[in-house]
């Protein structure tokens, strides 16, 4: 369903992915591990193209894109079918969290007002915020920040979420009702790419787990073999520290 070939990215001499394949398959929960700098987000962000890989192609579903060749309108294609969560919520702080989950919906996808403000409420709605649909994220706590930021991804309707260490930045006692949210639209067969330092989160939800380290993919595999039989030594040691 996702197809990653080839991707490289530098930047300046620093070769921070080399040459990654990465097949995801509909529906699944990948969940990204290593190393802090082994170049997780990069990954990340260059499906999105918030980063340009120097090298390689994707294939969503039947699209298609060469990163070499890419022009604007197969980046815009790109960025229908994605949709980005991020480590620190990246809200507009003077929008309200109903506005903020709007935007995209009006500015890329053009939809008519009433049905942007309803999509949003119902998305709203699911991440458990129906009652801060005109709070200010000044008036949010982390948590429900980071609620809005999923449900403005959700409401895009992509066909894969990517999810950049979404509970690294909150305090430890809102991390759960994150978790709880990815963890329900996980169970709704949406398909995401989870970067996370959350163990237990990944060997609960993930289906695939890919451990990462030096800008190259060094094993994957289910949670089960990953987590219970590592075969790479750098990826005992990786789980052994974090233990
Ligand atoms: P991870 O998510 O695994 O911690 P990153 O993808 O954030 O790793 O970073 C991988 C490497 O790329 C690091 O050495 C980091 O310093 C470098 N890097 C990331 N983004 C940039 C950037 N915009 N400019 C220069 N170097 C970057």
């Amino acid at each position: 369903m996702i197809e990653l070939k080839q991707i490289s990215k530098s930047f300046g001499k620093n070769q921070v992915l080399q040459s990654i394949d990465l097949t995801v398959e509909k529906g699944e929960v990948v969940v990204i591990l290593g190393p802090s700098g082994s170049g997780k987000t990069t990954l990340l962000r260059c499906i999105n193209y918030l980063e340009k890989p120097d090298n390689g192609q994707i294939r969503i579903g039947d699209f298609k894109l060469d990163f070499k060749t890419a022009g604007k309108k197969d980046i815009h294609n790109l960025r229908q079918r994605s949709a980005m969560v991020f480590q620190h919520y990246n809200l507009f702080k003077h929008k309200t969290a109903l506005e903020n989950v709007m935007e995209g919906l009006l500015i890329v996808q053009k939809l008519p007002k009433d049905e942007a403000r309803r999509r949003s409420t119902q998305m709203l709605e699911k991440v458990g915020l129906a009652a801060k649909l005109d709070a200010y994220p000044s008036e949010l706590s982390g948590g429900q920040q980071q609620r809005v930021g999923i449900a403005r991804a959700l409401a895009l309707n992509p066909e894969v979420i990517l999810f950049d260490e979404p509970t690294s930045a909150l305090d430890p006692e809102l991390v759960g009702e994150v978790l709880d949210v990815i963890r329900k639209i996980a169970g709704e067969g949406i398909t995401m790419i989870v970067v996370t330092h959350e163990m237990g989160f990944a060997r609960d939800v993930a289906n695939h787990v890919v451990f990462m380290d030096g800008g190259v993919i060094v094993e994957e595999g289910k949670p089960s073999e990953l987590f219970g039989k590592p075969k790479e030594e750098r990826t005992k040691q990786f789980l052994k520290r974090i233990a």
